[in-house]
């Protein structure tokens, strides 16, 4: 599996790890033999949250963690409403019970909510220097939220930035992934499959990704994550709850996208709007 700096971290991750939003809703034993698969495949980075599933989510990946926490890169987020000083030292506490570890090896703010950053970072940090968490991050901010949460931190405190990245929402490519490079943040995108609204072989510029895929004997899943991942800062999380569709997903790691096949495929999806901020699903 291709691996690349995770930010300041110094930690060579997977470029392409698994997603966890809305498992609560598939069958247990599907989600956690296929997050078992992913982990097998390499693809170690797991992406959770107290939000998913209200607490559930964690459960399921601590089920497939246990007997693998060493192999694996686990992130969870705090909620906004919860990212106080205290609160976020609550919420840390109560998602490593819930997945049953002792430390987090990044932990995220959600989204940017109304505590000041101030004090969501310096719970971060506590934690940090308390073992409980490894590296921090953030999650939908925009250029503008990246660079004052640099300016409270200080440069190489901030692991990542996740954000929605897919072929029909390149948008964050315009301002975001700079501001990801000139402070030496990860990228990791989100929903890289538009959360389940992927492109149909129909459709004209579906057509291009089907045609890419067939030249090249891959599927358009493989070649979309091979596309969202085709330099750094760029990492992705694919959600699956299926071991066949975790092993499709891992092949998307072994292809090397040419520039023709990267060119048709920005041509078919094009980058869209400009405007300040961050697209959410
Ligand atoms: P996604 O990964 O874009 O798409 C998931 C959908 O694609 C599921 O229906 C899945 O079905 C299907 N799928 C996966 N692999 C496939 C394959 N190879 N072939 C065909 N279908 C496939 O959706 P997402 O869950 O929205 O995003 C991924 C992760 O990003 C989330 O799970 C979460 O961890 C994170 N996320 C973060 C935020 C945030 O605010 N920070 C927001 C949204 C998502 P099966 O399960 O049946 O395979």
């Amino acid at each position: 599996m291709l691996a690349r700096s995770f930010g300041p971290t110094g930690v060579k991750l997977p470029v392409i790890g698994q997603g966890t939003w809305n498992m609560e809703r598939d069958s247990a034993r599907s989600a956690v033999r296929a997050l078992v698969r992913g982990i097998e495949l390499g693809m170690t980075h797991i992406d959770t949250a107290e939000m998913y599933g209200g607490g559930e989510v964690e459960r399921l990946v601590g089920e497939a963690l246990r007997g693998r926490r060493e192999r694996v890169f686990v992130a969870s987020k705090v909620l906004p409403q919860n990212a106080s000083r205290k609160g976020t030292l609550r919420a840390c506490e109560q998602s490593l019970a819930r997945l049953g570890i002792e430390q987090l090896d990044l932990y995220l703010l959600h989204w940017p909510g109304s505590h000041p950053l101030e004090d969501t970072f310096a719970a971060f940090e506590e934690l940090r220097a308390a073992g409980k968490i490894r590296f921090w991050g953030v999650s939908n901010f925009d250029d503008v939220e990246l660079d004052a949460a640099v300016h409270i931190a200080g440069r190489g405190k901030i692991a990542c930035n996740q954000v929605l990245y897919h072929l029909g929402q390149r948008a964050i490519e315009h301002r975001v992934l700079p501001t990801c490079e000139k402070h030496g943040i990860a990228l990791v995108g989100y929903s890289p499959f538009g959360s389940g609204d992927f492109p149909s072989g129909r459709s004209r510029a579906g057509k291009v990704l089907s045609d890419i895929a067939r030249a090249r004997d891959a599927t358009p899943h493989q070649i979309a994550l091979a596309f969202l991942v085709r330099r750094a800062p760029l990492f992705t999380i694919p959600k699956s709850s299926s071991s066949k569709h975790v092993e499709d997903n891992a092949g998307g790691a072994e292809l090397e996208l040419d520039e023709s096949d990267i060119a048709a495929l920005e041509a078919a999806f094009p980058r869209g709007s400009s405007a300040r901020g961050v697209p959410i699903l």
